[in-house]
């Protein structure tokens, strides 16, 4: 009995695999070529790092137009000077007026120059990248600077750590190339699909389509709710670091 449904299966299989061979003996190299809709066309930036013609420019080095401080909602204290926009400390987080939802994120950031050698770990130059103002990618001047592995530069705070430690010198200009996938839910506000994120760290990868297990918690485990959009908000966490040339690119 088992031996005959077996030779049935074997039949039907094989019975499968002459069809699908059949159907492809009939088509062409065409047939498989996709011409509509057309690839759109963009300007790519002229260098390394350039914002690309379709990116929305959140910070060119002028002025916070697209931002508001998170505390009160009204303009940000953070100071704009050389292109540049500097935490005020204790002035409060900052973040875009705009929502975003699938993403491509540019942001330059250096930590400051002068090290307080007693300063150490977490105190270093700390701020971060609140992708939809939920999920941390850490800030931190991580040279020569150990803190725990969950908690540094090119992290997601408290959930994935760094594949390497691509940190530059306190004072020098640092890369984040930051792709993002907004999670799923259902109607019942279950995950369907986790939020996923890839970090390229000054050009090394450092997050590879890491899953999200939810928003950044300081204490405990994250819990998912649902939601659809949300901000980019840069972290006030008492260090004078700095930023510049900030893009983004819905997906
Ligand atoms: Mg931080």
């Amino acid at each position: 009995m088992k031996k005959s449904i077996l030779s049935i299966i074997a039949l039907l299989l094989t019975a499968t695999f002459s069809f699908a061979q059949a159907q492809n003996n009939k088509k062409t190299p065409e047939s498989t070529e996709v011409w509509d809709p057309a690839v759109r066309i963009i300007q790519a930036g002229d260098q390394p790092g350039a914002a690309p013609s379709d990116a929305i420019i959140l910070f060119d080095g002028k002025n916070l137009d697209q931002w508001v401080a998170v505390n009160g909602g009204g303009p940000s204290k953070w100071t704009v000077k050389d292109n540049a926009v500097t935490v005020s400390p204790r002035s409060g987080d900052m973040k875009t007026k705009l929502e975003f939802g699938d993403f491509q994120l540019h942001v330059e950031w250096r930590t400051p120059a002068e090290v307080d050698p007693k300063v150490t770990g977490q105190g270093r130059g700390n701020s971060g990248i609140f992708l939809q103002e939920r999920y941390e990618v850490q800030v931190l001047d991580n040279y020569e600077n150990v803190t725990y592995s969950n908690g540094q530069a090119g992290s997601i705070y408290k959930q994935s750590m760094p594949l390497v430690n691509a940190c530059k010198k306190p004072g020098e200009w640092q890369t984040y190339d930051i792709i993002f996938t907004a999670p799923r839910f259902n109607k019942e506000g279950r995950v369907l699909l986790p939020a996923y994120v890839t970090v390229i760290h000054n050009g090394v990868v450092v997050q590879n389509h890491t899953t999200l297990w939810g928003p950044t918690e300081y204490i405990g485990l994250p819990v998912n709710k649902p939601y659809e959009k949300g901000p980019i908000r840069l972290q006030d966490h008492g260090n004078t670091t700095s930023f510049r040339n900030i893009w983004i690119r819905e997906l």
